[in-house]
């Protein structure tokens, strides 16, 4: 637990609050939404809770030049109310209650990301209070800039860690005037993959293309009182401008989905079953809680460039099938990034073992494949230990130099992204090496 929140209204008050934790040597650790699953909110060297949910408000929109101005504590749920009306939307879809602030810091994607990108490509600019209380706005609003350091993308997937985001400046996209959902089975989590591979490889445009394996297909049957067949299952999503470039889509994907040997698919069309489809697989995390109250989750994060997640995602399988624990899987196929929801006793030494044991072997499959510890969920506290092997000595020792240069007293958000600990002499916060 912290020791104090504080609840700023504006940028300025925003640099008070810095301004005084600075100069008492306090940690700050910022708070948007609180859907963030790696421990960032954790205040293991105590400090001040930076809350942001006064800051919420829409500053500027321009419909011709497609970007938005908003307050970081204004959740992208709200943002997409507001932009529906004018016909737009910011598609990336994290956590249901995630705010724009938490969203940049984490650098989140979702089920979109294989047709809009990441957070990383969809900030145009933000402002951010440094730890001495100085403002900096990052870039200007320019769809491309080549002035200098790219510091927009500095800060995007820095976890409060090197500055504190006060406002954002976002690209924003048409809503598409047709879409459809397709679902369709498949025997094999293998076969599966591969025809997400085949999709991409074809160059179609698709929405999104989400994967479920038949463990998860049962929690969401079971969470939503349906009666899908559980088997390894694609979700995909096409859209575009006309009905035909739509059927075009579906047909070439579910051509590709029956080589495979996909079952009988199933088409949605109706925009009301389409978000219901979509509504399930984005609380499928809540699903799954809800059938075991008694224990918690360990998510993991791996993603690998697309042609090798067949080969992670089948050797995971078999390794999570053959462990005790429940552990169902979800991926944002498109983009070579996958979830295992591993459900273990926390009180149990033996559970969090394994559950920790499970996620490593899938970590380290995955940098053996030139993948990644985390593709969208961000370190926190929980993927520190894998950064080193993820990126070598050459790249931790610029993390370090930029995380000192920026934040000399190691005050933001400490313990995230990189160890720290309090010197017992000075009770200063350093960095470990
Ligand atoms: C059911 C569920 C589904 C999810 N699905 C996805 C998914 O599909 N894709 C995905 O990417 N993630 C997903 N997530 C994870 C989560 O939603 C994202 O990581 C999201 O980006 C976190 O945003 P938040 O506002 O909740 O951040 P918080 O949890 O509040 O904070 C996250 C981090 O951002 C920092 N932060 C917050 N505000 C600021 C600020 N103003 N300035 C600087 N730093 C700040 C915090 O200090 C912390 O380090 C899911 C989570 C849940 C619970």
């Amino acid at each position: 637990m912290p020791d104090v929140v504080v609840s700023p209204a504006t940028t300025q008050e925003v640099v008070a609050v810095v301004k005084t934790c600075s100069k008492m040597q306090v940690p700050m650790i910022p708070y948007g939404g609180a859907t963030s699953i790696e421990g960032h909110l954790l205040a293991p060297l105590g400090g001040c809770s930076i809350d942001f949910s006064r800051m919420n408000a829409v500053k500027r929109l321009s419909k011709e030049d497609h970007d938005v101005t908003v307050q970081p504590g204004l959740g992208y749920l709200e943002l997409n109310e507001m932009l529906k009306e004018h016909g737009m939307w910011f598609p990336l879809d994290p956590g249901p209650g995630a705010s724009l602030g938490g969203m940049c810091s984490c650098s989140c994607s979702g089920s979109t990301a294989v047709r809009y990108g990441t957070m990383k490509d969809n900030v145009l600019s933000m402002t951010v209070v440094l730890a001495d209380g100085q403002e900096v706005k990052t870039s200007s609003r320019a769809k491309k800039s080549s002035a200098g350091y790219d510091l927009t993308r500095l800060f995007v997937g820095s976890e409060g860690t090197l500055g504190i985001i006060t406002e954002v400046t976002l690209k924003i996209h048409k809503i598409p005037a047709y879409s459809n959902s397709v679902r369709v089975s498949f025997d094999s989590i293998d076969a599966a993959a591969k025809t997400v591979q085949d999709t991409l490889a074809a160059g179609i445009q698709i929405g999104r293309a989400e994967l479920l394996d038949d463990t998860m297909v049962q929690v969401l049957n079971k969470a939503n009182n349906t009666r899908h067949r559980e088997a390894t299952t694609l979700l995909f999503e096409l859209s575009g401008e006309s009905p035909g470039s739509v059927a075009d889509a579906q047909r070439a994907v579910l051509a590709l989905a029956k080589k495979r040997g996909g079952g009988k698919p199933h088409v949605a069309t109706n925009p009301e079953e389409c978000r219901e489809l979509w509504r399930q697989r984005k609380e499928a995390l809540w699903s799954l809680m809800g059938l075991y109250p008694e224990l918690e989750c360990m998510t993991t994060d791996v993603c690998v460039p697309v042609s090798r997640l067949s080969d992670l995602i089948g050797q995971s399988k078999r390794e999570l099938d053959a462990s005790r624990l429940p552990a169902p899987i979800v991926a944002h196929a498109g983009d070579g990034n996958f979830h295992a929801l591993i459900m273990f006793d926390r009180t149990n030494p033996a559970d969090v073992a394994e559950a920790d044991r499970l996620s490593s072997f899938m970590v380290h499959k995955a940098l053996e494949m030139e993948g990644t510890c985390t593709g969208e969920h961000g370190v926190g506290v929980g993927k520190i230990k894998y950064l080193p092997e993820e990126h070598g000595d050459g790249a931790m020792h610029t993390m370090r130099v930029i995380k000192r240069g920026l934040d000399p007293g190691g005050l933001m958000n400490p313990g995230k992204v990189l160890a720290h600990r309090r010197d017992p002499q000075t009770g200063r916060l350093v960095l470990c090496a």
